[in-house]
């Protein structure tokens, strides 16, 4: 029997706990340099979130909706299963995940902050040349960006767009992630009108979580663990390959790259 297909109840409902959290938008925020804005409160859920309740009912909206406000594409809307990876580029942690998925051949997807796109503009020309897909994840990741102006929304994302450019002329840039997962109708609005389309995710390993799975063997492990059990055909899976010590999701996607491919179609978005 294909050990993806049987879910494990207990890792789903952690599982869609730790979805509600999103990408540093819990307590334990990651060890950043340029996260500006505070990270939300734990009892506080993404904004139009089903709220930090009850788990199965966050589950199923984890699957049908990133994040409970329309327009955000929470799946491939396909049978292929995409891979995406946050907050960087990170000189640290991003050329050996280029590595790594130059070694299995595989394309994924990666959502940029503005202000390590500035500082660190040949890594963005490493990803484009890898072939790789790139999202707009903000200038400086701020989680509140969304309950700002609809202008203040319009040129943090246009910002973030023209650093891309500038690192990486004439690359393009389709989708846009709120960091956190903290979409609002506002900003799902914004970017639409700037020809981004807004992706969310359903697989969460809350991998930038290294205070609840320290880094190393116990976060790889827990990585193992949620990605086997939740990733179906259509998942999105949320990763990090920036923001704090990467060393357990490097160590886990090592092992999960050749297992996915033998399930799924791996697919950039
Ligand atoms: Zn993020």
């Amino acid at each position: 029997m294909n050990r993806y297909r049987i879910a494990s109840i207990v890792v789903a409902i952690a599982a869609a706990g730790a979805f509600l959290a999103g990408c540093n938008g819990s307590s334990g925020e990651p060890r950043t340099t340029w996260n500006a804005a505070p990270a939300a409160s734990s009892s506080s859920a993404p904004a139009g979130g089903t709220g930090g309740g009850e788990p199965v009912s966050a589950l199923a909206a984890a699957r049908s909706d990133a994040s409970g406000v329309a327009g955000v594409q929470a799946t491939t809307e396909s049978s292929g299963v995409a891979l995406t990876f946050d907050d960087g580029p990170d000189p640290n942690w991003t050329p050996k995940m280029l590595a790594l998925l130059k070694k299995h051949d595989v394309r994924a997807t990666f959502c940029l902050v503005g202000v390590q796109v500035q500082q660190f503009p040949q890594l963005v020309r490493d990803i484009v040349a890898d072939g790789h897909t790139l999202c707009n994840h903000t200038w400086k990741h701020d989680t509140k960006l969304g309950t700002r102006s609809e202008d203040a929304i319009r040129a943090d994302i246009k910002r973030t767009q023209d650093a891309i450019q500038a690192a990486a002329p004439g690359s393009s840039v389709k989708f846009f992630r709120h960091p956190g997962g903290m979409w609002t109708p506002r900003a799902v609005k914004v970017a639409s009108d700037l020809g981004l389309t807004s992706i969310g995710w359903d697989v969460d390993p809350m991998d930038w979580n290294i205070a609840k799975y320290p880094a190393g063997n116990p976060m790889r492990d827990h990585i193992l663990e949620v990605v086997r059990a939740k990733t179906q055909a259509g998942s999105i899976v949320l990763s990090h390959d920036a923001g704090g010590d990467r060393s357990g999701t490097l160590a886990a996607y090592e092992i999960l790259l050749p297992e996915l491919k033998k399930n799924f179609q791996l697919t950039a978005l």
